[in-house]
């Protein structure tokens, strides 16, 4: 499932692609994909004739943003967009296709179908699920030390779990949260309000480098992760713990462990990652 950084690596490969095209008509051969409007046919009016002014990105969230309309966009499991020539052969699982008045098309593809796209006026897309409740941008100048401590630091939840709510920070998804944790030290069962001022900085500091690390090494891609060019991410061979069961830890040697925290594979390591705050554990 694509995080923060495999969807802002295609948002700015899509920003490069589709800026300045205008929209002549839209093919949806999957309704279900259009959650906003419920009219397949108000969805395909609508949009004919408006210019995409820039990408925009909200959380896991894409959105295009026209001359009046904002299109909101979730990859899902395996949601791909593609840039083409009208006159290519569309492959199998393109469900929705943007034909532009310059003869190319943007085409949505989506093996799995649980992507999905809700058109809005502009602005008015954060008033609104699926955007409404969405919690801090990591990378966002907004996102301080403080800020980060306000919405984690009194939960009486494990800290992987809060991590992955969407509703406190956004972005974050499976693989990012382990790497965070283990860069930070801290195990992924701790509770957030076991967590000591130290500790809530190393993390807080672990998630922005992290983040943009993988965003400047253009995103991960520990599954079928492709950027809009249709080029694979590369930062899988810099992952430090995630999908590392039982090779020895980068740090330290032990074998890296893997349990199931919150419903969710964990990669760990039981010796730099204590439950119990280690004063004299070493910094990553
Ligand atoms: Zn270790």
């Amino acid at each position: 499932m694509p995080e923060l950084p495999e969807v802002e690596t295609v948002r700015r490969t899509l920003s490069q692609l589709i800026t300045g095209k205008t929209i002549r008509d839209v093919t949806v051969s999957l309704p279900r994909i259009i959650q906003r409007p419920d009219d397949i046919e108000q969805f395909r009016l609508e949009l004919q004739g408006h210019t995409i002014i820039d990408v925009g990105r909200r959380g896991k969230f894409l959105r295009i943003i026209m001359d009046g309309l904002v299109l909101v966009s979730h990859l899902r499991m395996e949601g791909r967009y593609g840039v083409y020539d009208s006159s290519e052969p569309v492959e199998k699982h393109t469900h929705v296709i943007f034909h532009f008045t310059d003869g190319t098309e943007l085409r949505y593809k989506d093996v799995r179908q649980f992507g999905t796209m809700h058109l809005f006026n502009p602005g008015e897309e954060f008033k609104m699920k699926p955007l409404l409740k969405l919690g801090l941008e990591p990378l966002d100048e907004a996102f301080t030390f403080e800020a980060f401590k306000r919405v984690i630091a009194a939960r009486k939840t494990k800290i992987k779990p809060a991590l992955l709510n969407q509703e406190y920070v956004v972005g974050l998804g499976n693989i990012y949260v382990d790497e965070a944790l283990f860069r930070a030290g801290i195990h992924p069962e701790k509770l957030c309000n076991e967590l000591d001022q130290e500790e809530l900085v190393r993390l807080y500091e672990a998630i922005v480098l992290t983040l943009s690390e993988a965003v400047e090494a253009g995103g991960s891609s520990i599954k079928s992760y492709v950027n809009g060019q249709g080029e694979m991410g590369m930062f899988q061979h810099s992952l430090q713990i995630y999908g590392r069961k039982a090779a020895p830890c980068v740090v330290c040697g032990t074998p890296v462990e893997k349990s199931v925290v919150g419903g969710r594979g964990t990669h760990y390591c039981p010796s730099c990652q204590l439950i119990q705050t280690n004063k004299t554990k070493k910094k990553h």
